[in-house]
């Protein structure tokens, strides 16, 4: 019988997953890592089945944002070649965090990038459809390693409507061109604030550039996250808030979108 060929340079763990898609934006503190564990969370509830993974070696926010049950790092029952990943609410999870118990990760960037790269790699994904890469903040070694090993069949670019943050994703959706990968959507985060009291979207940080994203770029779709006083309360208490806010929220069928594209 023929044999399916390896792919993601025949990483052992990542045989099963059928596709790979980054979140990503270049700038830190835009919400990227809110919006890629979200859209997993989303995606599962969609009745797919979904990983999540952390790219980023010195700000890794996925033990913050999940609080599984047990967050300690085993070999893999099935294979003990392979480390198990964590388990949250369906979610299979991984991230340098859950191994450092803490500690900084101070180490130059080619170390960086091998580690990041040994552990999605190693880690029993199984039969997966998505796997989410929560990518670090930039266009450096960890980015480019990730890009280069692993087939990734789009990348998610998370932005907020300042300037500086477009520039910066402008930069981003250059390095994934340069990696023959595709752009699928921008995500404006904090994209307007809704007054309880009267009803208006006010556009604190301005009108944004997602316009201009998509016709330069070609970019199909963009969405837009509005600034939600739940949405930092729920991440801080390690609960991603598409499991627990009603599907009638706005917000909610906003994420949904994003997954089903
Ligand atoms: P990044 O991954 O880009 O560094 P995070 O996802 O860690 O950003 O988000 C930074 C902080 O902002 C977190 O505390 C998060 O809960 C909060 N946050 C993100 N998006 C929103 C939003 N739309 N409304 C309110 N708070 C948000």
């Amino acid at each position: 019988a023929q044999t399916a060929k390896p792919t993601h340079q025949g990483k052992k763990g990542l045989q099963g997953v059928k596709n790979i898609i980054a979140v990503s934006s270049c700038k830190g503190g835009v919400g990227k890592s809110t919006v890629a564990v979200n859209l997993a969370f989303s995606m599962y509830k969609l009745g797919l089945r979904v990983g999540i993974f952390d790219a980023d070696l010195y700000g890794p926010s996925l033990p913050t944002m999940i609080s599984p049950d047990i967050a300690q790092l085993y070999a893999d029952e099935t294979d003990p070649s392979l480390i198990a990943p964590i388990e949250f609410n369906g979610v299979k999870a991984m991230s340098y965090g859950f191994a450092s118990q803490g500690k900084s990760a101070i180490m130059r960037g080619p170390i960086a990038s091998n580690l990041v790269s040994q552990l999605i790699g190693n880690t029993n994904w199984g039969d997966m459809d998505y796997l989410v890469i929560d990518f670090p903040p930039g266009t450096g070694d960890i980015q480019i390693t990730l890009g280069q090993e692993i087939t990734i069949k789009g990348a998610v670019i998370v932005t907020t409507p300042q300037k500086l943050s477009y520039v910066d994703v402008v930069k981003g959706i250059e390095m994934f061109d340069s990696l023959k990968v595709p752009t699928i959507s921008v995500v404006e985060n904090m994209s307007y604030y809704k007054c309880t009291n009267c009803e208006t979207k006010h556009k604190i940080y301005g009108l944004g550039y997602t316009n201009q994203l998509k016709t330069n770029f070609g970019i199909k779709n963009s969405f837009e996250i509005p600034i939600m006083e739940e949405i930092s309360q729920m991440s801080d208490q390690g609960t991603p808030f598409v499991l627990t806010l009603p599907d009638s929220l706005e917000l909610v069928q906003t994420y949904n979108q994003i997954a089903r594209q």
